[in-house]
C-alpha cells in the first residue's frame, strides 16, 4: 500500500499518489465525458466534456486530499505524528501515529473528515445555486459525490471512519481497546460482506457490480488485520526488548561458503537469520533464505556476499518495546534484529519469540471473545 509518487508537501506532511491513481483519474475523466455529463446536460461539443470530465475529477482529487489533510491536521494539533498520506483515488491512507491516542483523540480525528466532506458537499450545492449550464452540472456532481463520501465513510465499522467513532466512543465507555477494535472491527467485516453480497446479487436485476465485491472485500481484510494488529500492540506493549532477547546465539564465519551451510545443524538454535563474525566481531546479519538461494547459483559465494551490513540494519536497544522491534522486523522483512549497545551488538531479538508472545495474548483474547459472543 506503500508505493506512490511523491507529489509535494503540506504541513510537514509529504503527499503521495498511489500508481492506481493515474489509470482511475484517466477512466474517472472517460466516464465522465463520454458518459455522465452528455446526459446531464444535452449539446455541447466533446471538447466541452472533456474540458468538464477532468475538470471534475481534479476537484474530486482536491476534495479526497482535503478530506484527509482534515484528519491529519487535527491529529497534528493533538500532537501526534503523521508522517505521509498516500491517495487512492475516492479515498486515501493518512499515516498516523497510533502510540499517543486516546479515544477523545481518535474521536476528534476520524470525525473530521466526513466533516469535511459534507461541508465541501454543501459548498459545491451553494455553487450550484450561482451557476449554470457547464459548471452546473459538474458542481452539482461534486455536491453529490462529496455528500457520498461523506455518507460512506460514517458508516460504523472499521477501517471506515465511522467506525473509528464507534470504536473511540465504545473504547471510552469501556476502557478497553481491545474489546471496543473487535467491535467496530465486527462492523467493519460485517459492511464488506454486505457490500460482496449486494455486489452479487446484483445479477438478479440485470447487473454484477465489481466495485461492489473489490470495495467489499478490501473493508473487510482491512476490518480483520486492525483487530489483529491492535491484538499485537496491546500484547507487546509492556514488553522490552530485555525481556525477550537472547544473549547467546548462532553466528556464522563471513569466510566460509554457503555450499558448506547446513540448515539441519542449525535446527536445533531455532533461528532463521544468522549475525555474520568477521575475526570475532559482528558485521551483519545473513537470511537463511538467502543463503540457500545463493547456494543454487555458486558454490563459490561466500557468506559474507549474502551478508545484509549492521550500517544498512534498523536494530533495537534492550530498553526499546517489543512493538518497536516488531515494527523493525515486519518493516525490513528481518527474522532477527541485533540488540545493540554503544554500536556492539550484546544480544539478538529472535522473530519467533515475539510471535510466542502475540499467540499467548491473542489466544487470551480469542477466549475472552468467544465469551462475549455468548453473552
Ligand atoms: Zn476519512
Amino acid at each position: 500500500m506503500n508505493g506512490g509518487v511523491k507529489i509535494g508537501r503540506i504541513f510537514g506532511i509529504s503527499i503521495k499518489l498511489h500508481y492506481t491513481w493515474f489509470l482511475i483519474f484517466a477512466l474517472l475523466a472517460w466516464s465522465l465525458a463520454i458518459g455522465y455529463f452528455p446526459v446531464q446536460i444535452e449539446g455541447k461539443t466533446s471538447t466541452i466534456y472533456w474540458l468538464m470530465g477532468g475538470f471534475a475529477s481534479l476537484l474530486l482529487f482536491a476534495s479526497v486530499l482535503l478530506h484527509e489533510l482534515s484528519h491529519s491536521v487535527i491529529a497534528l494539533k493533538n500532537k501526534i505524528k503523521v508522517s505521509s498520506i498516500t491517495l487512492f483515488f475516492f479515498g486515501g491512507v493518512a499515516e498516523v501515529s497510533e502510540d499517543a491516542f486516546s479515544p477523545n483523540k481518535e474521536l476528534k480525528i476520524a470525525i473530521a473528515g466526513p466533516i469535511m466532506s459534507m461541508f465541501l458537499a454543501l459548498c459545491f450545492f451553494l455553487l450550484t445555486k450561482i451557476t449554470v449550464s457547464a459548471p452546473n452540472a459538474v458542481f452539482s456532481y461534486l455536491a453529490w459525490v462529496n455528500f457520498l463520501l461523506g455518507a460512506f465513510n460514517l458508516v460504523p465499522g472499521f477501517p471506515l471512519d465511522g467506525g473509528r467513532v464507534l470504536r473511540a466512543i465504545l473504547w471510552k465507555k469501556w476502557g478497553d481497546l481491545n474489546k471496543a477494535t473487535y467491535f467496530a472491527a465486527e462492523g467493519g467485516k460485517a459492511f464488506g460482506i454486505l457490500l460482496i453480497v449486494m455486489g452479487v446479487l446484483g445479477i438478479f436485476w440485470g447487473k454484477f457490480n465489481l466495485w461492489y465485491v473489490l470495495i467489499g472485500f478490501f473493508i473487510y481484510s482491512i476490518a480483520k488485520n486492525t483487530y489483529k494488529f491492535t491484538i499485537i500492540r496491546s500484547a507487546l506493549k509492556d514488553s522490552k526488548v530485555r525481556d525477550v532477547m537472547a544473549k547467546s546465539f548462532k553466528t556464522l564465519d563471513a569466510n566460509s561458503l554457503v555450499k558448506n551451510f547446513d540448515f539441519k545443524k542449525y535446527l536445533k538454535y531455532d533461528q532463521w537469520a544468522y549475525p555474520v563474525a568477521l575475526k570475532k566481531k559482528i558485521i551483519g546479519i545473513a537470511l537463511q533464505q538467502h543463503i540457500e538461494k545463493a547456494k543454487t547459483t555458486d558454490l563459490k559465494t561466500k557468506i559474507s556476499a549474502v551478508t545484509i551490513p549492521l550500517t544498512k540494519i534498523k536494530s533495537v536497544e534492550a530498553d526499546d518495546s517489543c512493538i518497536k522491534a516488531y515494527e523493525l522486523m515486519t518493516k525490513q522483512n528481518l527474522e532477527l534484529l541485533p540488540v545493540m549497545k554503544n554500536k556492539k551488538v550484546i544480544g539478538v531479538v529472535k522473530a519467533a519469540m515475539i510471535n510466542e508472545l502475540f499467540n499467548m495474548a491473542a489466544s487470551k483474547i480469542e477466549i475472552e471473545n468467544k465469551a462475549r459472543k455468548k453473552r
